[in-house]
């Protein structure tokens, strides 16, 4: 197992952390365990992970904090394992670099696939699978950015300029939560405090229309799902 990614688990709740590493080996992935934030930081340091799961609620220090000081010598993925209904806190870590997050409590299946997400993309490879060939898909949905379509089950979904920009973004980094801030940002630039309301409700109109045209039930979609408080995520297949 030494070529295998190491992950560094950060939790105090030893029956979470004893849940975790036995999910990492019966996958193939290595681990390493650390209960504090001061011990985290060490080992993020002495050990070089390919990859940080962090539990925003640790005994000795923020885990907000942790995460902080990890940016600020490393860019290497860190999911944040967080409670349910903190919203603002998912935000604020996914605004301090932090790569996704995860919601207590939380599944095997959706575990693996965010870890997985993460170090496909930490090593490029989604990247280059969508540069390289010009196009990526998922489900029955694929988009071809030389020809600037976007197909469903071979047939042409026709977006206005932004709707195909917002997929177009989204479709980078599939898999993975982007803000809305991110998003607005990214799609319409900088925003200034008096547009932002506006800008919100611009993003949330042009997310219904995309949905009409991609989703065979908007009310529960399959391509691209709400992330509630925080903002959008494209689904990988
Ligand atoms: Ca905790």
């Amino acid at each position: 197992m030494e070529n295998n990614p190491l992950i560094l688990i950060v939790e105090d709740e030893n029956v979470i952390s004893s849940y975790i590493s036995t999910v990492l080996s019966a996958n193939g992935l290595n681990f390493i365990k650390a209960s504090k934030g001061r011990d985290a930081i060490s080992m993020a340091a002495s050990h070089c992970p390919d990859l940080i799961l962090l539990d925003l609620g640790l005994p000795d220090m923020d885990g907000l904090e942790v995460l902080k000081t990890i940016r600020q010598w490393t860019g290497l993925p860190v999911i944040v394992v967080s409670a349910r209904g903190h919203e603002r806190e998912k935000v604020e870590a996914l605004d301090l670099g932090a790569d996704d997050y995860i919601t207590k409590p939380f599944g095997t299946a959706e575990l693996l696939a965010r870890i997985r997400t993460e170090l496909r993309h930490s090593r490029g490879i989604i990247d280059s699978k969508s540069t390289g060939t010009g196009k990526i898909t998922t489900g029955e949905l694929e988009i071809d950015y030389e020809k600037r379509l976007v197909l469903l089950a071979g047939e042409e979904i026709h977006l206005t300029p932004i709707e195909y920009k917002i997929i177009v973004l989204l479709s980078r980094y599939i898999g993975k939560v982007l803000t809305h801030d991110f998003i607005i940002k990214e799609i319409w630039g900088p925003f200034t405090g008096e547009t932002y309301s506006s800008e919100i409700q611009a993003l949330r109109v042009n997310m219904a229309n995309i949905r009409r045209k991609l989703e065979a039930n908007p009310g529960e979609p399959k391509y691209i799902v709400t992330e509630v408080g925080v903002g959008y995520r494209m689904t990988e297949d």
